[in-house]
C-alpha cells in the first residue's frame, strides 16, 4: 500500500517530525526538514539516496497513522539505470575503508589509457541526479583530487568506478577472471597478481 503526507493534520508524530537511520536519528521541525535533512545525511555519508519522501511516509504509516492518507491514485516509482547503481553502490561500498595503497601517476596513467580503448568503459550512461553529483564528489575525494576525463568514469564488467580504480594498487574487483580474459584480454584488473 502506498500513502502520502496528510497535509491537514494538527497533531504531530510522537516525539516530533523524526526519522531513525542507521544508529541516528534525525529531527526536523516539520516532514519536509525531516526528509532535506535525511536526504543530506545519506549523501554526505555517501549512502545510497533511497527515496526519503517515501521512506519517512512509509515510517509514519506505521507508526503515526493519523499522519498519511491512503494513495488512491497509482504511484509512478522512477527506476533507476542498473549500471548507475552499480556504480553508485561500489563508490558507497569503498568509501571511508582504506582504499589500500595508491599506485606511482606513471602507472595510473598506464591503466588509464588501457581502459580508455577498453569496450567495457562506458563513461556515465546515467542520467545526472542531485545523487549522482554527490557520488561523483565522493569519486573525485576517493582519487585524491586527481582528475581525470570523464569519458573514463564505469567499467561494466568490473561494475566499478575505474577512474578511482586506476589509482589504486589492488582495487576490489567484482566480476570473475575467467570471465575478464575472455572479455577484454589487455585488462589491468584481470592481469593483477599474474
Ligand atoms: S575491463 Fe579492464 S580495461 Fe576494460 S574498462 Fe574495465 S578495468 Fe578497464
Amino acid at each position: 500500500m502506498k500513502y502520502r503526507l496528510n497535509k491537514f493534520q494538527k497533531r504531530l508524530p510522537l516525539g516530533g517530525h523524526h526519522f531513525p537511520e542507521k544508529g541516528a536519528m534525525i529531527k526536523g521541525e516539520t516532514f519536509h526538514e525531516v526528509v532535506d535533512l535525511l536526504t543530506n545525511f545519506r549523501l554526505f555519508n555517501g549512502r545510497a539516496l533511497g527515496n526519503p519522501v517515501r521512506e519517512v511516509t512509509d515510517y509514519y504509516a506505521s507508526k503515526f497513522p493519523w499522519m498519511v492518507i491512503l494513495e488512491t491514485e497509482p504511484v509512478k516509482e522512477e527506476e533507476l539505470d542498473e549500471d548507475y547503481v552499480a556504480w553508485r553502490d561500489w563508490i558507497s561500498g569503498v568509501w571511508g575503508k582504506p582504499m589500500g595503497k595508491f599506485i606511482s601517476l606513471r602507472e595510473s596513467k598506464d591503466r588509464l589509457q588501457i581502459c580508455r580503448g577498453c569496450p567495457h568503459n562506458v563513461g556515465k550512461p546515467w542520467d545526472e541526479s542531485e545523487e549522482s553529483i554527490e557520488f561523483e564528489r565522493k569519486s573525485l575525494m576517493l582519487k585524491r583530487g586527481n582528475l581525470v576525463d570523464e569519458k573514463i568514469c564505469y567499467c561494466d564488467l568490473h561494475k566499478a568506478d575505474i577512474s578511482v580504480s586506476c589509482f589504486i594498487e589492488n582495487p576490489i574487483p567484482v566480476s570473475r577472471k575467467d570471465k575478464d580474459e575472455q572479455d577484454y584480454p589487455a585488462c589491468w584488473f584481470t592481469n593483477l597478481g599474474s
